[in-house]
C-alpha cells in the first residue's frame, strides 16, 4: 500500500472538484485492507472509498481517510460454455470490457466506455443501451467493516434495481468491494441491439449479424458523439435518474405533453427520461456561474470553471425544484455526494 498526505483529489474525480485529503492510501491488494484493519480499524470504518471518481462529488475537504482503490487482476476461475471471471475492484471498467472483447466473452459489450472501476460497478448497477451489469454479476467480494473479514454477497442478496443495490442504501458504508465475479458467454452470445441508435448505426455500417465486438464499436461511437469527455469538460455523466411515476401521474402529464417520451416499466409504472424534463424546463445549455447543463446533453451537469462541490449541489437543487414545480416530479440524483 502507499500512504499519501495532503493531496488534492481533483485528479481522482471526473468532476474535478479541488478538495484536499489529509490522509489517503492507495490500496494495492486485499492484504492491504487486512493490514489497515489491524492498525487503523477506526479510520478504515470511517473511510471514503474512491474508485474512478466518476460518480462522486465531494463538497468539503474530507477529514477521514481516503482509500484509492487500485487492486489489479483478472482471473479466469472456470471456463466451459460460460466463463467465470474474478475481477479486482481497481481494474478500470474500460480495461475489463476490452479484455472481454479481446477474449470473445459476451455480456458487457453494451457497457463499453463507462468510466470508473470494476469495484463501483455493482454500487449503482451500471447500465447502458439496454444492459445492466447485474445480468452478468454472480457474486461480489467484500471486506465487511463490521466484522473485519472478507465475504461474498450473491447476486440475489445485492438486491439490484435501476441504478440501485444494497451497497448504495441499506449496506451503505458497511462494505469495501474488493472484487466482482462475472459469468459471461464464450459463444452463442445474446446480442442486445434494441436501442434505435444502435440498430441505425449497425445498418449504416452494413452489419446485419453483429458480433459483440461490432455492438461495442457502435455503442462506443454513439457515446463519443453524445457525451462530453470529462477530461475536457468535467462531469459525472447522467446526473439524475430517470424518474419512474405511477400510471395515473403519467396519464395527466401525457395529456399536457402528448410528445413526452416514456417507457412502460410494468402495468403500474412508467419511466420518463429526466433529460427530456430538464430540456423542456429550459435548462439545456443553461449556465449559472461556474456550473451548467451541457448544451447537447440535458442530463449532464458540467463543471465549467473550477466550481466547488457546493456550487454543483446547489445548482442540482435548483433544477430539482424547478422540475418539481413544472411537472410535479421529484428528480433523484444518480451521483453520490459526500
Ligand atoms: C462521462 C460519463 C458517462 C457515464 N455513463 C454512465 C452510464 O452509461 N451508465 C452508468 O450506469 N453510469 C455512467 N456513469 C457513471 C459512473 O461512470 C459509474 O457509476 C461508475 O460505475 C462509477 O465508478 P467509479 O469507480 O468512478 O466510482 P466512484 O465515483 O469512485 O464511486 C462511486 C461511489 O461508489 C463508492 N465506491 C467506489 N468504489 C468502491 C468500492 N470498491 N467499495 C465500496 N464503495 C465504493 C464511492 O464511495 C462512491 O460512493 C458515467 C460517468 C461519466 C463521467
Amino acid at each position: 500500500m502507499q500512504f499519501l498526505k495532503n493531496i488534492s483529489l481533483k485528479e481522482y474525480l471526473t468532476m474535478q472538484v479541488d478538495v484536499q485529503a489529509r490522509k489517503a492510501v492507495k490500496v494495492l491488494s486485499e492484504a492491504d485492507i487486512e493490514q489497515l484493519w489491524k492498525v487503523y480499524r477506526h479510520e478504515l470504518q470511517q473511510a471514503l472509498v474512491i474508485g474512478g471518481g466518476s460518480n462522486l462529488v465531494i463538497t468539503a475537504s474530507p477529514d477521514q481517510l481516503v482509500l484509492l482503490m487500485e487492486i489489479q487482476g483478472i482471473e479466469v476461475v472456470h471456463k466451459e460454455k460460460k466463463v467465470l471471471l474474478q475481477v479486482a475492484a481497481g481494474v478500470t471498467w474500460q480495461h475489463f470490457v476490452e479484455y472481454c472483447l479481446n477474449n470473445n466473452y459476451g455480456g458487457v459489450e453494451n457497457l463499453i466506455s463507462i468510466p470508473g472501476k470494476v469495484g463501483a460497478a455493482p454500487m449503482q448497477n451500471i447500465g447502458a443501451y439496454g444492459v445492466e451489469v447485474k445480468d452478468t454479476i454472480q457474486r461480489v467480494k467484500v471486506f465487511d467493516l463490521t466484522t473485519g473479514g472478507f465475504d461474498w454477497i450473491t447476486n440475489e442478496d445485492c438486491h439490484f434495481g435501476y441504478r440501485e443495490s444494497i451497497f448504495k442504501n441499506v449496506a451503505k458504508d458497511k462494505y469495501i468491494i474488493v472484487a466482482v465475479e462475472f459469468l459471461l458467454t464464450t459463444s452463442d452470445h445474446t446480442i442486445k441491439v434494441s436501442y434505435g441508435d444502435v440498430q441505425k448505426m449497425l445498418f449504416e455500417r452494413n452489419i446485419h449479424e453483429p458480433r459483440i465486438q461490432d455492438v461495442a464499436a457502435v455503442v462506443a461511437a454513439i457515446r463519443a458523439s453524445k457525451l462530453p469527455d470529462p477530461k475536457e469538460l468535467p462531469n459525472c455523466g447522467s446526473f439524475f435518474k430517470n424518474p419512474i411515476v405511477g400510471v395515473e401521474v403519467f396519464t395527466k402529464l401525457h395529456a399536457r405533453y402528448p410528445e413526452i417520451p416514456h417507457y412502460s416499466v410494468d402495468t403500474e409504472w412508467v419511466k420518463i427520461p429526466a433529460g427530456w424534463l430538464i430540456e423542456k424546463a429550459g435548462w439545456k445549455g443553461l449556465r449559472k456561474g461556474k456550473v451548467g447543463v451541457h448544451e447537447k446533453q440535458a442530463l449532464v451537469i458540467v463543471n465549467y470553471d473550477g466550481a466547488d462541490g457546493n456550487e454543483i449541489l446547489n445548482f442540482s437543487k435548483e433544477i430539482m425544484k424547478d422540475i418539481k414545480q413544472k411537472f410535479g416530479i421529484e428528480l433523484e440524483r444518480e451521483v453520490n455526494f459526500v
